[in-house]
């Protein structure tokens, strides 16, 4: 990848088979089991993707390497492409009466005709100074020096920034928990309106209170059932303030948390919650378990106390002293005895 452009049928290719690995599940399935677009899967968390490298995008970086090696007249390559390309070997750059003139051993398309005209009207435009020596200057990182990480992630990420990034990743819940409220923020979970849109024919309404669909913007706040998961955690709140979407629950809690404590606990609290309102009507549909909001909130403080209390980092042990001293405890041990059938790993 760092010396030959990499055809768009490779990549393809490639590509497919990372996108089955991720996704998973039958090879007869997996049409329609791609939840959240590549390109989208392939940005850096920051920029709300999960860090797979894009195959056209890193080649490029890769090779553009060799044009700021080129740039440094001390490097071999730059030697020989001199020496084939410029009649006295001074360098363009410097040197104003020197223009580039491409001298082309082969046939080329129209295209890259054009591509040629097109980059040398450009430098033309450049008229770099007798008198002083040019350099040449990578804006996008600190030490000013092309990298390739730094090109990859321009071209990648186009400086977007995920306002979630941090809530997701630096929870100390686990990665499936991660991966499961990353699929979240980006409303792509199988929610039943999602599955209609794929052609599934099934009843759409909510498992828990059959007065709406099951969808992102209803299942885990506005319903009646998650309103009361959320008023057993936050008795006092002003729930009324609550914001109704998961992305304004995260960047609207100063609102409706009362205290420093709570917020801190937000970042586990929230996650563990939403995915035990996801898993919870699996057990009412296939084991035909009765849940209840008392329940789901005795199993997310469960996971909340485990995950918290599991992690070695000083943040972790701050956010479980702080479960504990919110009482998740006691709210874990209200409803013990009924299970609902999760794995802590
Ligand atoms: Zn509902």
């Amino acid at each position: 990848m760092s010396f030959f452009k990499l055809s768009c049928l490779v990549i393809k290719a490639i590509d497919q088979i990372r996108r089955n690995f991720l996704w998973g599940g039958n090879p007869q399935y997996y049409r329609g089991k791609n939840l959240v677009k590549w390109e989208n899967v392939c940005k850096d968390k920051r920029a709300g993707g999960l860090e797979i490298i894009d195959m056209h995008n890193f080649n490029q970086s890769l090779l553009s390497k060799w044009i700021w090696k080129t740039l440094d007249r001390e490097s071999l390559i730059s030697k020989v492409i001199f020496s084939i390309y410029s009649s006295n070997d001074s360098n363009p750059i410097s040197n104003p009466q020197e223009r580039w003139k491409p001298i082309l051993r082969r046939g080329i398309s129209e295209e890259d005709k054009r591509d040629i005209t097109h980059l040398l009207l450009h430098i033309d435009q450049v008229m770099p100074s007798p008198i002083m020596h040019d350099s040449v200057q990578w804006p996008f990182n600190s030490t000013n020096t092309f990298t390739v990480k730094s090109f990859y992630s321009l071209l990648n990420n186009g400086g977007t920034v995920s306002p979630l990034h941090n809530f997701i990743w630096y929870s100390p819940v686990p990665l499936k928990v991660k991966i499961f409220f990353w699929i979240l923020s980006k409303k792509k979970l199988q929610t039943k309106d999602n599955l209609h849109k794929k052609g599934w024919g099934g009843d759409p309404s909510c498992p828990f209170c059959n007065q709406d669909i099951e969808a992102h913007d209803h299942l885990f706040i506005p319903c009646s059932f998650s309103s009361a998961v959320w008023s057993i955690i936050f008795p006092s709140s002003n729930l009324s303030h609550c914001p109704k979407e998961v992305s304004s629950m995260i960047s609207d809690k100063d609102k409706f948390l009362d205290n420093l404590n709570q917020r801190m606990l937000w970042r586990v609290l929230f996650p563990c919650h939403c995915w035990c309102i996801w898993s919870s009507p699996n057990n009412l549909i296939f084991n035909n378990t009765l849940i209840t909001p008392l329940s789901i909130v005795s199993n997310a403080d469960r996971f909340t106390l485990f995950w918290t209390g599991a992690y070695s980092s000083r943040k972790a042990h701050c956010l479980h002293r702080a479960a504990v001293e919110f009482g998740l405890q006691d709210m874990a041990k209200a409803n013990e005895g009924e299970v609902l059938g999760e794995n802590f790993a």
